[in-house]
This record gives structure tokens, C-alpha cells and sequence, in this order.
């Protein structure tokens, strides 16, 4: 404890630990399925190496694509760099999803998050939206009660008759509402599938990976996407995303982000699959330290009477913590405090901006290793009532405890 924090970081740890431990029983169990997948796909130092030009039977992305799948506990997996980011995988997965006969796509969980709006055709003028080319598009809220709420009637019991593919979002994202667990998720798609049996389940699931033990595809999820700045890069991957599920799917996606004909059987892996599985195998350890950083946030601002959510009793579905700070200048004070506790640009003074596709300004701190990873210790906060702070990530819980001391100074 340095100086004169009002609150003891250390006795709020020893009333973390149960919760701790239940976040170290998930990490084993994760970090066991993801060794036996290597020693399965008999994962070499020769696998490391890449096939330039074309990529033509490219061992190591092979390798690395069925890794993932395991890992994933789905039958297949698209793991590229190619992918721009999880928006960019996302979108491969509901093109791939909505050929053919499908051309039906319902959002269950609200609208989605701010970078699909366009993709989907909700915001904007592109004439490549999947809207602008012929994709009906409705969204249904199961958590406009604020808890997960599955009875279908009406009008949404309709709307779900009509559904090719439902979209669900795992996480919270930015927004209000709580995250999904897995359990919630099974639910939901088991309603869904009493009303409309082959309609294709696509989750968005960003923030979500190796939280639980089960992956939305080992309960019933056809698809799932996410990015690998986040949670399963392990805080090392540089970019990329993927794609996992349905082999038939998985096979579809590849050829939107490639092209017909090629699919997943080419393309430079840029020397990274020895990157992407040791990102793998630190992804599960990652999040724990994630969660770990954000459940001492969390209590230490609860313990100070601020509002947070998750709250102290509720589950942690994701890597988001939100802490409503009330007022602009401890919106800054704190985000001004994080960034100084970051391993780059610790010497940078965050400022509110306005951002395109954001109503109000707002300020972002964290200086990552990888630029925008937000599996790495990082604040957003729109600059309007409540005035709150979305925190996320942690590679390292001592970085994030020591973020915290020098966050409970400025802002208290
Ligand atoms: C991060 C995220 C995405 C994708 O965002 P990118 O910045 O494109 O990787 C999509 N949905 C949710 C809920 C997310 O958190």
C-alpha cells in the first residue's frame, strides 16, 4: 500500500479470494481442453514456419484453424490475420450464414454493437450493407427487462417464424444492459429453437471467450466470432479474428473473407500462427487476470458507495466493468490517473474527444502494447450522465492493483 489510499487493496483481496478461486477452477479447465488440442494435432516447431504466395497446404494455419476448434469446443475454425478485426469476422460470419434460401436476420439481444450498425445497414449509406443487398433485418430485445426474458408472443413470436439466422450478443459491450451467461444463452437459443427449429444461431462473442468453461458453440450456437485483440489473443496477438462452429458455416465465412474456390485453403499466415497458439495458451490465464483486475475495481469502488455494474453479488459474464463516477472531473481524474499507470504512453494526458458514430465526447485511456487491445488494462467513458467509466482487461493483476492505488487517489 503506498501512501495515503483511504482503502486497504489488500483486505478487499482476502474477501475476493472465493470468488478468485472459482475464477482459477475455469482457468484450469479451459487450459486443460486447449493442452489436449495441441498434443491431439501433435503441434511442432515445423508449424511455426509459413507458405508465402498462395499459402497452399500451409501445415501450420491448418494446424492452428483445427487448434481453435477444439479449443473452442466447435467443429471447425477460421483463424487469420486477414480478419481486420472482430467486426470484420462478424460480418464474414452472418454473410456466410445469409445465403441461399436465408435472407432472414433477427438481432435478439437489442440493437447490436455501434461498428455492426453499418454492416447491417441499421446507420449509413453503403450500398454493400447486408440490407442494401437484400437482407431483411428485425431486432427483439430479451433483455429489455433488464433480465433475460424468453417468452415469445405476438408479434416477436412472428418475427422469430420469419428468422433465417438470430444474432445474439454476448457481452455488454458499451451498453446498459447485463452480459449473457452461458447458461442465459443456452436458454434463449433453446426457446428460439421451440419456435423456429432450423433457424442458424450466430453469436457475437467478443469479451466472452474462456470466461466460462463452455464456449455458445457447446450449447447450441451454429457460429460464433470474435477478435483476437481481445480475450483469446491472450494480450499477444497483434490483430486478426476468427470465426468457429458449423463446419458447413465455418466454410462459407472463409469464402466471404476470401473469395468461391479458395475459402480457407489459402492465404499467408504472416508468420503467426507461433503467436496466435501461444496466444491461445495464455488466453485462458489472460482472462483471469482480467477478471481478477476488474473484480478488485469493482469492489473497491462498490466499498465507496459507487454504483457498479456487474454488481458486487452478480456474476461476471465478460471483461467489462462499469463504475458510474457521477461527475466529468472524476470521469477524467480517473481515466487521466489510468493512463498514467500504463506501461506506453504513461506520460500522455487523456482529454474528452468527439469520436465519429458517438453522440457525446469521449475519453479513452490505456496505453497498450497492442494498439486498441482491450484485453489490456483500458477505460472508455462517454462523457454524459451518469458519467460512467467502462473499464476492461488486465494482462497483469499487479499492473492493474498498482492502476488502482494511483486511480483511488485521483479520484476519492
Ligand atoms: C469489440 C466488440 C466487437 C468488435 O469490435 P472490433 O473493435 O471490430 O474488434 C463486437 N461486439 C462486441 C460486443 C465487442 O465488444
Amino acid at each position: 500500500m503506498t501512501g495515503h489510499t483511504l482503502i486497504s487493496l489488500t483486505s478487499l483481496e482476502a474477501q475476493l479470494m472465493p470468488l478468485w478461486q472459482q475464477f482459477e477452477t475455469t482457468c484450469h479447465t479451459n487450459t486443460a481442453r486447449i493442452m489436449q488440442a495441441f498434443a491431439r494435432h501433435r503441434l511442432s516447431d515445423t508449424h511455426f514456419a509459413s507458405v508465402t504466395g498462395y499459402g497452399h497446404n500451409d501445415q501450420g494455419r491448418e494446424v492452428t484453424d483445427k487448434i481453435f476448434a477444439d479449443a473452442l469446443q466447435a467443429e471447425a475454425a477460421l483463424v487469420r490475420m486477414q480478419f481486420v478485426s472482430g467486426t470484420h469476422a462478424i460480418q464474414c460470419a452472418l454473410r456466410g450464414a445469409l445465403t441461399g434460401e436465408r435472407n432472414w436476420l433477427v438481432s435478439l439481444t437489442g440493437k447490436p454493437y455501434d461498428t455492426l450498425e453499418e454492416v447491417i445497414g441499421i446507420r449509413g449509406e453503403s450500398p454493400l450493407s447486408l440490407k442494401a443487398q437484400g437482407i431483411y433485418y428485425a431486432e427483439l430485445d430479451v433483455l429489455k427487462s433488464g433480465t433475460l426474458d424468453t417468452t415469445f408472443v405476438g408479434e416477436d413470436w412472428v418475427t422469430l417464424q420469419l428468422a433465417d439466422v438470430v444474432f445474439i450478443q454476448r457481452s455488454r459491450g458499451y451498453s446498459d444492459r447485463p452480459s449473457l451467461s452461458i447458461t442465459e444463452i443456452e436458454t434463449l437459443i433453446k426457446a428460439v429453437r421451440k419456435i423456429n427449429p432450423n433457424v442458424v444461431v450466430v453469436v457475437d462473442n467478443c469479451y466472452g471467450e474462456f470466461i466460462e468453461t463452455q464456449e455458445p458453440t457447446a450449447i447450441g450456437a451454429d457460429l460464433i466470432a470474435g477478435s483476437l485483440i481481445k480475450n483469446p489473443g491472450g494480450g499477444i496477438v497483434s490483430s486478426g479474428g476468427y470465426v468457429a462452429g458449423r463446419a458447413d458455416l465455418v466454410a462459407l465465412a472463409a469464402e466471404v473473407l476470401t473469395c468461391p474456390g479458395v475459402g480457407a485453403k489459402g492465404g499467408y499466415t504472416f508468420e503467426s500462427t507461433r503467436s496466435l497458439l501461444q496466444g491461445l495458451y495464455l488466453a485462458p490465464t489472460v482472462t483471469t487476470n482480467a477478471l481478477k483486475s476488474m473484480s478488485l475495481f469493482r469492489q473497491a469502488f462498490a466499498e465507496q458507495g459507487y454504483e457498479v455494474s456487474p454488481a458486487v453479488s452478480a456474476p461476471m459474464n465478460d471483461i467489462i466493468q462499469r463504475i458510474a463516477l457521477g461527475t466529468s472531473e472524476k470521469v477524467l481524474a480517473f481515466c487521466q490517473a489510468l493512463q498514467s499507470a500504463s506501461p506506453v504512453d504513461a506520460f500522455v494526458t487523456p482529454e474528452p474527444w468527439v469520436t465519429p458514430g458517438y453522440g457525446d465526447p469521449v475519453v479513452m485511456a490505456g496505453g497498450t502494447f497492442i494498439f486498441g487491445s482491450t484485453i489490456e488494462l483500458s477505460c472508455d467513458a462517454p462523457m454524459r450522465e451518469p458519467y460512467a467509466v467502462f473499464l476492461q482487461g488486465g494482462l497483469s493483476y499487479s499492473h492493474a492493483r498498482y492502476a488502482l492505488e494511483k486511480i483511488i487517489q485521483a479520484v476519492s
